[in-house]
């Protein structure tokens, strides 16, 4: 009897209140993740949008997420932070977009107005970042909350392949801004690229704008290897099976490369790019570092290189997103398996299994 009138108690409220609720996939510390009922995102500010999920995915930062590497995390955070949707409703002061508007979500949300933004430096928006998914709910879920969606979103046409689109929130903006743009890629140049994961493989793709003559992709793992080859690799080196400084430096005269790509982030990788990099070279990284990396000054200070670190900013997804669009940039090829969006515990283990699975990104419908 007293859970009937606890029952009622709570319908009423949600009646009076109108909260309605949504299935999401919520983090409740490492290892701990779980598909449950949550409450609907309501607009908080006037800037917010909120959008209707219709495909999302998940990163590897997810994963990084899920083993409990990623303080700012907490219990009964809404992971996820990519993927497309529909506005269901926008905020009083959201200009650009209205509700049922296609939109591309943006993994970096960015207020355009800050010291940072007008940088074009979005990933240190003081008033966003690297937010969704890790300081706010994020994508994994019927509904989201996107606040500064003016600058945060991107429209959708209609006719457009939106499940390619997905690559355009995080993976391909980050492979060719903290890979490619920051390795000044030329044309004619040597490149390496350590890691051919999901982000390696989006600085494959993108650094061929730049038509670069070489471009040498190392990893463990021979699939994904195979994968790079069908990608635009020029070569390939198991870095376990066989010793891939000795073979880079075979491939390019014993100079080294022009530019070495860091898609992995552990120190072995680090150190394999500080390896492989010819005088005047750029070693590019991406890769997300838990541990403290030997620099090699000894060997460096004098050959003239250059090191860059990045977030990525998203600031090249417009242009990005004309060339997906155009079919000049084929981003499907990055999809391996497709889930319903309620099967998303099963697709955490697909991805999580990637090497087994032969998975590369995986697609969540709702
Ligand atoms: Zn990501
Ligand atoms: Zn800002």
């Amino acid at each position: 009897m007293v859970i009937f009138y606890v029952l009622l108690l709570i319908h009423l409220y949600n009646l009076i209140f109108k909260i309605s609720f949504m299935k999401a996939l919520v983090y409740h510390g490492p290892a701990k993740q779980s598909w449950e009922e949550k409450p609907q995102p309501v607009i908080k500010e006037s800037t917010d949008a909120i959008v209707k999920i219709t495909k999302t995915t998940i990163c590897g930062t997810d994963l990084h997420i899920m083993k409990g590497d990623v303080p700012t995390v907490t219990d009964g955070r809404i992971l996820g932070h990519e993927g497309v949707g529909i506005i269901e409703e926008a905020g009083s002061g959201v200009a650009n977009f209205k509700k049922g508007d296609h939109v591309l979500i943006s993994c970096i949300t960015s207020c355009g107005k800050c010291e940072y933004c007008k940088k074009g430096m979005y990933s240190h928006c003081i008033n966003g970042g690297w937010i969704l998914g890790n300081m706010i709910d994020g994508t994994q879920a019927e509904y989201v909350r996107i606040p500064h969606a003016d600058n945060s979103l991107y429209h959708i046409p209609e006719d457009t392949d939106e499940e390619a689109l997905v690559m355009l929130s995080d993976i391909l903006p980050t492979g060719f801004e903290c890979g490619v743009l920051n390795g000044k890629i030329q044309p004619g140049d040597s490149v390496a690229i350590v890691g051919a994961g999901p982000i390696g493989l989006a600085a494959l793709l993108t650094a061929q704008f730049y038509t670069p003559a070489q471009i040498i992709m190392i990893d463990v793992d021979d699939n994904r290897l195979q994968v790079a080859k069908t990608f635009g690799a020029t070569n390939i080196i198991n870095s376990n099976k066989e010793d891939a400084i000795e073979n880079v430096m075979k491939l390019t005269a014993g100079k080294g490369v022009d530019t070495a790509i860091e898609a992995v982030g552990i120190p072995a990788t680090f150190e394999l790019c500080q390896s492989v990099i010819a005088p005047g070279g750029c070693i590019a990284n991406i890769g997300v570092h838990g541990k403290s990396v030997e620099l090699h000054l000894e060997t460096l200070w004098s050959r003239n290189i250059t090191i860059t670190t990045r977030l990525v900013d998203t600031v090249t997804t417009p242009m990005l997103f004309k060339n997906v669009q155009s079919g000049k940039l084929d981003a499907k090829k990055l999809i391996t398996h497709h889930f319903k969006l309620e099967q998303i515990i099963e697709a955490y283990k697909t991805f999580g299994n990637a090497a087994e699975e032969k998975a590369l990104k995986v697609i969540l419908e709702a």
